[in-house]
């Protein structure tokens, strides 16, 4: 059977853990791939490697560093269609939608080959008699980054492609649900003339996140995950001197005004809420509805649509959306449609126990639909990350809006609405990170910034653009002077400039 190896300093690496996890083919339920299981041990060689490879990729000037970038990216294109392919055997997402996730990580890289420009200081001349100020952003050194399942390139290349394009190296921790993507991501870098040791992959679980948290030469730390590790990732990664970014679940909401183009509203939501079966972090799980002639003829249309998807193998190319990711997972959204028909919603569609002729073991699920559902519900609060949309009524848009403002995820929230100015208070007032004004999954492009607020992220610096860069970089500020003649006293008052 494969074996997926860890990837440091350039080679495959066995490890010594001896330990080793499954993994899964979701379209067909079986064990396609052993991924071997590090700890401290493989953790302490990665980053060794990468410390060694630190002080020359740090000291390389910003334009080779982007050559090197330049090239990752014509060799991520040029292999996308055979990671795509691969990505979805692990994954369960349709190969369509698999090139989607590469080509959002690709769009990082792009981002990443503008070091030059992006990483220049900043420059006073004359802050007072002879004194000149300027600012320099530093790498860090090594640091580290720890991936979800659901996007195995697209956030690899989020954190990867800006930290090592500001000169730092870096060990990457992708899940161990899909980490082949990961590694051959690593591979073409290689390829791309990035030097042995700048980026390395570990793969493993709590073990080797824990090992990274507390390794005392590592600088930084990106995480993308549920909340709840997203805040002991955070939490423990600072305890030990780190600076670390760790971005959690969500719940994103959109609102459908009565004056919203009611054909686009539905086209947009079943694409949204099902796609990827459900299985993104700015997916669209709940829609609210303003007023009852709305909200009765999105949930009648949204009926039809959602019916009208077709289930099938992640290869399909018909199908809409895939399998989940795994048995265990598949028992947790079918738990939470149960909840949330005990907890009194009104289930208008039911996904359960859906088999797949020829791939019965396979871990499909249909599509789910909940009216009615209620703020109090354990079922809404929570994040259930399956093909199950929620919709929500409310009277007025200030009822509407209260919902995203007071869930405890603020990742993503969506407006429709054909009026200007509703939609513009709408975006200036909602407490979530990131809105969609009549684009249902607002995912900023690579040079703005992806992050959302509230459970959905911990610390304060989001994802790539100009904020990537900054997570990435230390700022040291010099102040200079070159006196000549005469030298002066010694003051012992604080300088200041007049
Ligand atoms: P997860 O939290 O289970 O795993 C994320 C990473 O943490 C993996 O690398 C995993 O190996 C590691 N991990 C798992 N258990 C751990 C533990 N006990 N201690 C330390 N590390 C541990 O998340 P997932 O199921 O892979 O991904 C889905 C989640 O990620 C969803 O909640 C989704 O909303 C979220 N997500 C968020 C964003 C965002 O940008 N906010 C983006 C994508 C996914």
């Amino acid at each position: 059977m494969r074996e997926i190896q860890h990837f440091i300093s350039g080679k495959a690496n066995a490890g010594h853990s001896g330990r080793h996890g499954d993994v899964y083919d979701p379209n067909t339920g079986k064990v396609q791939a052993k991924v071997t299981l590090g700890g401290e041990k493989e953790v302490a060689d990665a980053v060794a490697a990468a410390k060694k490879a630190f002080p020359s990729w740090a000291a390389s000037n910003p334009q080779r560093r982007a050559r090197v970038m330049f090239e990752w990216k014509r060799l991520i294109e040029a292999n996308i269609d055979e990671m795509a392919k691969l990505l979805s055997s692990e994954h369960g997402k349709v190969v369509a939608d698999s090139r989607g996730d590469i080509q959002r990580g690709l769009e990082v890289v792009e981002f990443a080959c503008g070091i030059p420009h992006l990483q220049k200081g900043e420059y006073t001349e004359g802050a007072g008699p002879g004194i000149d100020v300027y600012s320099m952003r530093q790498p860090l050194g090594v640091c580290a980054g720890i991936t979800p399942f659901n996007f195995p390139a697209m956030i690899p290349c989020w954190m990867s492609a800006v930290a090592i394009a500001c000169g730092n190296t870096f060990v990457l921790k992708p899940s161990e649900k899909d980490p082949s993507v990961p590694v051959r991501l690593a591979e073409l870098f290689l390829e791309a003339g990035g030097p042995e040791g700048v980026l390395n992959v570990v793969h493993g679980d709590k073990q080797a996140v824990d090992a990274i948290l507390t390794h005392p030469d590592v600088k930084a730390v990106s995480f993308v995950g549920s909340s709840d590790i997203a805040q002991y990732v955070y939490s423990t990664g600072a305890a030990h001197g780190k600076r670390v970014q760790a971005m959690g679940g969500a719940k994103n909401h959109g609102v459908i005004l009565p004056d919203a183009d009611m054909d686009q509203a539905v086209k947009d939501i079943v694409g949204a809420a099902y796609g990827s079966a459900g299985e993104r972090c700015m997916a669209l799980p709940v829609a609210v509805t303003v007023g009852k002639k709305t909200g009765d003829e999105f949930v009648e249309r949204m009926m039809d649509a959602a019916k009208a998807l077709k289930v099938g193998h992640s290869t399909d190319a018909d199908a809409h959306y895939g399998p989940v990711v795994s048995a265990a997972h598949r028992q947790r959204i079918e738990d939470y449609i149960q909840m949330g028909v005990d907890e009194g919603a009104d289930l208008k569609l039911d996904g359960r126990g859906l088999k797949l002729q020829g791939s019965e073991d396979g871990y499909f699920i249909g599509p789910s639909l909940f009216d009615n559902v209620k703020a109090g519900m354990k079922s809404y609060q929570d994040e259930i990350f399956g093909p199950v949309l929620q919709v929500m009524r409310a009277e007025t848009l200030e009822e509407a809006a209260a919902l995203p403002s007071n869930h405890q995820y603020g990742n993503g929230v969506a407006i429709f609405t054909q009026n200007g100015r509703a939609a513009r208070e709408f975006a200036q007032q909602v407490n979530v990170g990131m809105v969609g004004v009549n684009v249902p999954i607002p995912v900023p492009v690579s040079y703005h910034t992806f992050g959302g607020w509230k459970r959905s992220a911990f610390g304060d610096t989001n994802q790539h653009g100009p904020e990537g860069v900054k997570f990435w970089t230390k700022i040291k500020t010099v102040t200079q002077r070159w006196p000549e003649g005469e030298q002066e006293d010694s003051s012992f008052i604080i300088p200041t400039m007049r």
